[in-house]
């Protein structure tokens, strides 16, 4: 039997971040990461490679570089929770036990809930900015592509970075302007959602560009089959009146993003929710009945965008109100006001700058002179490209936390 007194699941954005966060406050305390990845991925980055910005490479790095000193990495994968017994049940049956728990897996990316969709991806133009191997091919497809039509697919939420479907198409569509073939493309977002994004301060800025680059918005469209040899995808429809009917569209290329639930392990455990996320309070992202555990990042269904950003602001609030249950801080616990970040790419060089918390209400990091997240911004395009990658190697994934300093409850 291995124990830790702080066990972490997940070394991803959130869990390496909650793992120096709980180091920077308490550097003598045992944690250890449960994670069976070799290579940790700086997943915001990949709409960059789709667009021909970033190279990939800069996106991974492994994951044996990020944990970080002072924290072990326990390298496998959590099969299943046992809280009542304070343990948990790696791949193997081996029994891990511990004194605190988080909880930080991530998210499913379920792309086996499209017929015909695992066989035909990175091939016959069907790409998907949501997988590491395949932006590449997004930005291949992009820059080949000179007439046609090219569909942008959006699942029904919850996703993660619920912007990216549409940034994608965006990038595409202004390389295309420039490569002066726009006319030629007919482009579709075929969205299983009825609005363009979900705070709707933003749309504005967003439709201009749908408008601009002449792109068709197909409403409560969702993907369901698709057959990459024969360039056709199928989608159900449901219309004003409510009854719904299947829709066969031709492509020349189709960027898919596929739907996403949480992690089987994770949904079947007695940690989840009916839907089967991480079930959490959503001010001190404690569990909601078991007490000594902890959830952020895209696993848990505190009603915030699911987003890097938003665990790069959710890692100190778990790592102090840990430390306050053990005893180690007297502050008041910190509290979660929903803060996620959504960049949107609206064309090379400008960017509508999301940011908002529960409820949709707009927490801007920056003051309105500098940034208007209302409006497209070259500033927050030099953010997003110089600033962003950097941040979150070297400040939020090291437990620097000036960019999240947690707020007290009063
Ligand atoms: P992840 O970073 O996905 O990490 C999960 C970790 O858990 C992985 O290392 C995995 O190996 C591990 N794990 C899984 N199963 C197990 C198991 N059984 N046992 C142990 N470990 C396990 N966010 C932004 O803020 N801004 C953006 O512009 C942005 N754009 C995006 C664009 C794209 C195309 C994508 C795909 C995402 C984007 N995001 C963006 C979202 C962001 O990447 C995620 O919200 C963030 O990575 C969530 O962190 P996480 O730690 O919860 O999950």
């Amino acid at each position: 039997e291995i124990r830790h007194e702080v066990v972490i699941v997940g070394g991803g954005a959130a869990g390496i971040a909650v793992a120096s966060s709980l180091l920077a406050r308490k550097p003598d305390l045992d944690v250890a990461i449960v994670d069976p990845a070799d290579i940790h991925y700086y997943q915001p980055g990949w709409t960059m490679v789709g667009g021909g910005v970033f190279d990939p490479r800069w996106t991974a790095k492994t994951m044996a570089s990020l944990i970080p000193p002072g924290a072990k990495w326990i390298k496998a994968a959590v099969a299943a929770f046992e809280p009542e017994n304070n343990a948990l049940v790696l791949d193997g049956c081996r029994v891990v036990t511990y004194g605190r728990l988080v909880v930080a897996p991530g998210l499913k990316l379920n792309w086996g809930a499209i017929e015909g969709l695992p066989e035909t991806l990175g091939r016959n133009g069907v790409t998907s900015n949501y997988r590491y191997d395949l932006a590449p091919y997004t930005w291949e497809l992009v820059r080949a592509l000179k007439r046609g039509t090219a569909l942008f697919t959006q699942p029904p939420m919850p996703i993660k970075c619920a912007g990216a479907p549409q940034k994608a198409m965006y990038l595409a569509a202004d390389h295309w302007r420039g490569a002066g073939v726009l006319g030629d493309i007919d482009i579709h977002f075929c969205n299983a959602g009825a609005v363009l994004f979900g705070v709707k301060d933003y749309v504005p800025a967003l439709m201009e560009y749908v408008d601009h680059y002449g792109i068709h918005l197909d409403f409560q469209e969702t993907l369901t089959r698709i057959d990459g040899p024969a360039r056709t995808a199928w989608f159900t429809r449901v219309g004003a009146d409510g009854m719904t009917e299947a829709i066969e569209r031709r492509f020349d290329m189709i960027h898919v993003v596929p739907p996403q639930t949480a992690p089987d392990f994770l949904r079947v455990s007695p940690l989840a929710d009916a839907a089967g996320w991480m079930d959490v309070d959503p001010a001190t992202l404690r569990h909601r009945r078991h007490p000594g555990i902890y959830g952020l990042g895209d696993a848990c269904n505190a009603p915030n965008a699911k987003t890097a950003a938003a665990a790069r602001k959710q890692a100190p609030i778990v790592a102090h109100n840990l430390l306050r249950d053990m005893g180690a801080l007297r502050e008041p616990d910190a509290v979660y006001d929903g803060y996620g970040s959504c960049p949107l790419t609206v064309e090379r060089g400008k960017i509508v700058l999301a940011e908002f918390g529960y409820g949709g209400k707009l927490l801007p990091s920056l003051p309105g002179w500098l940034i208007d997240g209302r409006k497209p911004s070259r500033l927050a395009w030099l953010l997003k490209e110089r600033m962003l990658p950097w941040m979150y190697w070297k400040a939020m994934l090291r437990g620097r936390e000036w960019l999240a300093k947690p707020e007290l409850a009063a």
